[in-house]
């Protein structure tokens, strides 16, 4: 299996040649085919295994072919979020968003929380297409006023049992009732708690499954 055969954009799979990879994951030979073909998403990964591409590359390909929409302070609808436990995490994966995503003419952001609020109200006035942050810092714009997740049409939740471990359920349920229904979903967890399993049912609708 080669990149190539993803059916990925040429631009993604330029973007990745670059980074030095030569044949995709495991995790990423299963996943992206099935978050290409619409499907929800329960992936069973540890970190080190390139979940990062498997659910970013996908969500850059059909974001890419899909319309930027207007959000309601006139600036870019978010249409792709990404949940993760720690704002370290929240870093890597946006830089991985802009990494593959650097042929593309796609926006994004991280917020997370222990920094000026600012910075973070001014971009989510101007909007991006793609946004990652940590549960809380995103509930408090949100609170504010200042975000509009009403053009969400992706949504992954990362390291969801960290998520729950640091007692994130409240804020991650808050979340997902500010997102639409009518969405594709991923959620990818190192490990399965019954805990997890009732928030992965809550989510996810028909989801395939894939484990490595
Ligand atoms: P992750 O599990 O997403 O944290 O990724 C772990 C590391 O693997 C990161 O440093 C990636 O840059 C790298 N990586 C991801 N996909 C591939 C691949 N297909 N080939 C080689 N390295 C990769």
């Amino acid at each position: 299996m080669k990149f190539e055969d993803l059916q990925l954009a040429p631009a993604i799979v330029k973007a990745v040649q670059e980074q030095g990879y030569e044949t995709p994951t495991p995790i990423q030979a299963q996943a992206i085919p099935l978050i290409l073909a619409g499907h929800d998403l329960l992936g069973g990964a540890q970190t080190g295994t390139g979940k990062t591409a498997a659910f970013t590359l996908p969500m850059l390909d059909i974001l890419s072919r899909g319309e930027r929409k207007k959000n309601k302070f006139g600036g870019t609808a978010i249409r792709g979020l990404v949940l993760t436990p720690t704002r370290e995490l929240a870093a890597q994966v946006e830089e991985s968003v802009r990494t593959y995503g650097k042929y593309l003419d796609l926006s994004s952001a991280v917020v997370f929380g222990g920094v000026g609020m600012n910075p973070q109200i001014n971009a989510m006035k101007r909007g991006v297409d793609i946004l990652v942050a940590t549960p809380g810092r995103l509930l408090d714009l949100q609170q504010q006023g200042f975000l509009d997740l009403s053009g969400v049409q992706m949504l992954v939740l990362d390291e969801a049992d960290r998520m729950l471990d640091m007692g994130f359920i409240h804020d991650v349920k808050k979340v997902l009732a500010l997102v639409p229904r009518d969405k594709q979903s991923l959620l990818f967890s190192a490990t399965f708690s019954d805990e997890i399993r009732e928030l992965a049912n809550g989510l996810l609708k028909n989801p395939q499954s894939v484990q490595v």
